[in-house]
Order: structure tokens, then sequence, then C-alpha cells
């Protein structure tokens, strides 16, 4: 028994451990984060929320390494925010497909309206047209004129500023031509406006698009997610496309956009060339925004600065000679629940490394007879062992189906350890503080 107390007290530190306390810290910075990273405060202050109650009420505290599996928690609500499962482009029972693209200038529209086609042809063997229905700048009809060459799609255009017209014709095109597939590229402001918003309503209602698809720079953060929702109101649209994906922005957006619109997320734009599309995954994009949220180095440090917290706890008790069995036995419960074991010396400043390295192999059925016989002592007993004269002993002894000699066993490896505990605390840092203070 002795030496089975002797290597239960040198692992009495769990090397990951999660509790409600820094639970609710590491959840405060993930929020923080999370705002860092543009989403919306009451989608950040939801989704936080979520992951809290989830944490708490599973196993994290038992868990063979609480660390990742906190990680995982905020992983598989993050994926839930985002949606489950990828969700398709629709296509037409008759073709030709028609996929409206709208949003803001700058967003990548005529880009994205390139990428798709590209995309749709060489993965989907479909056939586009391109309809270039920001009829305003000549440069954007020979911008989208020269991607469309550069991917061998055609385009259509035409010279009035009409851009219901240009669209409306464009469907006409495919069907005469028998291409499956027109993408409508439309003109867009710099700010959401009266006149864009009715254009391309108007657009909307005159071809009764099958896909209507807005699009959205990631690097516009905040006002990401209120263009998204003024968009949604006037044109209803079906999906997202998220473009700029390839800068440092963390994809907050996406987290916002997806909860406030309740529109699915449908294809992310990383770069300016026409291959760089890729249909989103919600699952790649919660590792994204936990990547870079650094959600995993936010939980270490939460764990580090707890574990010092309790290791000062600790020495504390240790000094004050306030150490008692009580104490002994919740550590044992901690040491029970936690799959990586190291040492409690380990972090007692001054402690040597070869006390660290322990091999005796300790398991739960050590820990049995232990508990047993601290179960059978009464409160006072367990704070002031002194008190523990023979006839105590006998009651705990038959309480616990121990003997006497185990429970004088483990008082001697108590009082032996706490010396030694003492002696080392003696030898550390704060030791020294408190004696260069005498
Ligand atoms: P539109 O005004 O909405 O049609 O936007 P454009 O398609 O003309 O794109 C505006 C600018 O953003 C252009 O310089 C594009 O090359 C660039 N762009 C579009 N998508 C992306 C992307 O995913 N990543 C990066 N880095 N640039 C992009
Ligand atoms: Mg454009």
């Amino acid at each position: 028994l002795s030496s089975k107390l002797d290597s239960a007290f040198q692992k009495l530190k769990g090397e990951s451990k999660i509790t409600d306390v820094n639970i609710a810290e590491t959840v405060r910075e993930i929020r923080r984060a999370l705002l860092d990273a543009d989403v919306n405060y009451e989608v950040a202050k939801e989704f936080t929320n979520k992951v809290k109650e989830r944490a708490m009420g599973e196993d994290v505290l038992t868990a063979v390494n609480p660390g990742q599996q906190f990680t995982k928690i905020v992983h598989d609500e993050l994926t839930n925010i985002l949606g489950q499962e990828r969700v398709d482009i629709s296509v037409a029972h008759t073709p030709p497909t028609v996929i409206l693209i709208a949003g803001l200038q700058g967003s990548g529209k005529t880009t994205f309206s390139s990428k798709l086609a590209r995309y749709l042809k060489e993965e989907n063997n479909r056939s586009p047209i391109m309809a270039a229905a920001d009829v305003y700048r000549p440069a954007a009809i020979d911008q989208l004129k020269t991607l469309g060459d550069s991917i061998d799609v055609p385009v259509y255009s035409i010279d009035q500023q009409d851009a219901v017209r240009a669209a409306k014709e464009a469907v006409s095109m495919a069907k005469s031509l028998a291409l499956d597939t027109v993408i409508i590229d439309t003109a867009g402001r710099m700010h959401v406006d009266e006149e864009m918003m009715d254009e391309v309503a108007d657009i909307k209602e005159a071809v009764e698009p099958d896909e209507t698809l807005f699009v959205v720079d990631s690097m516009t953060g905040q006002d990401a997610v209120n263009t998204a929702k003024e968009f949604n109101e006037t044109i209803n649209y079906d999906g997202v496309v998220l473009t700029k994906l390839d800068g440092d922005t963390r994809g907050g957006a996406a987290l916002s956009i997806k909860n406030v619109v309740q529109k699915p997320i449908k294809f992310v734009s990383t770069g300016e060339q026409l291959d760089a599309l890729a249909p989103f995954y919600p699952e790649r994009m919660s590792q994204r925004i936990l990547g870079m949220g650094d959600v995993v180095s936010l939980v270490e440090k939460a764990q580090k600065e707890f574990d010092e917290k309790e290791a000062q706890e600790l020495q504390k008790k240790i000094k004050s000679d306030s150490f008692d069995l009580e104490d002994f036995y919740e550590q044992l419960q901690q040491v029970k629940n936690m799959g990586n074991i190291s040492d409690l010396v380990g972090m007692i400043p001054g402690a040597g490394q070869a006390l660290q390295n322990s091999d005796q192999e300790i398991n739960e059925e050590s820990f049995k007879p232990i508990e047993a016989i601290i179960c059978s002592m009464t409160p006072e007993e367990k704070h002031n062992p002194d008190i523990l004269n023979a006839t105590r002993k006998r009651r705990i002894a038959q309480g616990s189906g121990t003997r006497v000699s185990d429970i004088n066993d483990l008082l001697k490896q108590f009082e032996q350890m706490k010396k030694m505990m003492k002696s080392f605390s003696g030898m550390g840092k704060m030791g020294q503080m408190m004696q260069g203070m005498k």
C-alpha cells in the first residue's frame, strides 16, 4: 500500500485538465478571437454559449485529452453553424440552367462568373455561356470577354444600357445554341442602393433563374453581413459565394452570414486565377477558422494558467500545513479522471527531475483501498489525522474492509509525503522569496 500511495502522490498532477473555471475563461477568449475574426457579435455570443453548454455537459473533465476534446466541440459547433453538408447549385429540368450573380462592386462577381463557367465546364461537362448584364461600363464587358476567351466560353453582350434585355437575350441565345447553362454577371455599386437592387430584382423577375448567388468579399468583415442581409431581403438568393479567402481573413464573415441570413455558402474563391475556386465544405471552413483563430492555443494557454493557479493553491496548503486527507482524496479523484498523468512533484518548484520519472505502475485498482479508508473517516479525522487513535482506526478498518496496518501505512506515507513536499517547496523560487522576506 505504501508504495502505491507513494507513486499516487507522485502522479497527482494531470498534464491536461479542463475544469468549468477554465472552460469559462477559454470560452471568453474564443469569443474575443471570433470578434477579431469579424464574426458578428450576436453570432459569436450564441456560438460560445453553445460551446460552453456542451463543454460543461459532456465529460470534458474526464476525457483522455480534455484540451483536444474541447477543441473538437468548438470544431463541431462551427461546422454545425456553417451547415452540416455542402449544398450544390440547382440544375434546371429543362435546360438551360440560369444562374444569376449579384453583389457589390469589386466583390468578385465577374471573376467568379468566369470561375464558375470554367468549373462547370471542366468538372461537370457543361456548356455555359456568360451574359454581360453589367451594361454601364464598357470596361466591365471587356473584362468578361477577356476572361471568357481564356476559358473558351462565349460571352453575350449588347450595346444598349439595358441589363434586363441583355440577360433575357442571353437565355434565348443559349436555347438556340443548345448551351445548357447561362451565367449572368450583373453590375454592382460601391454600396447598396435602390437602383442597383431594383435592377437585379428586375433581371431576376425577367429570367427566373434556377439559382441566384450572392457574391461577397470576405475581407469586408462586419459589412459583409449587412450587405448579405440587404441583398437577401430584396432578391432572396439561394446561396452565398465567399471571395478573397486567400487573404489573411479568417473567414469570420462566413460564420456570420450563414447564421444571419440562413442561406448556404456554396463556393469559396481563393485567388485571382480562374482555377482558384472550390465548393464550400463546412468542415474545412471550421478548420480554417479554428486554425487561424488559434483556438487550440487559446485552450492550451488557459490550461497552463489554470495549472499554475492550482499549483500555487496547493503549495499554499503545503506551506501552511493544511494539506489534509480530504485534499488528498480530491487529488486521487483527479488522477483517476485523467488520461495523461504526470508527477505532482513536477509542479513543485525545485523538485528534482529524478522524482518525475517514477516507473511504478499505478492504475485505478491501486486507489481503491486508499479511497475506502478515507471515505470511512469523519471530516474531522480527514482534516486532522492526528486524532486517529486505536478505536477510530478499528472503526475505519471495519468500515473500509481493510486492516488497521493498512491505515497506519497510509498515514505514515501521507506524513512522509507532506514533509517531502514541504521541503521541495522550500527549495523552490517561492520558498526562496519567502525566506528572503523574513
Ligand atoms: P466585380 O466588380 O464584383 O465584378 O469584381 P471583379 O470580379 O472585377 O473582382 C474585383 C477584383 O478582385 C479583381 O481585381 C479580381 O481579380 C479580384 N478578385 C476576385 N476574386 C478574388 C479572390 O478570390 N482572391 C483575390 N485575391 N482576388 C480576387
Ligand atoms: Mg464585374
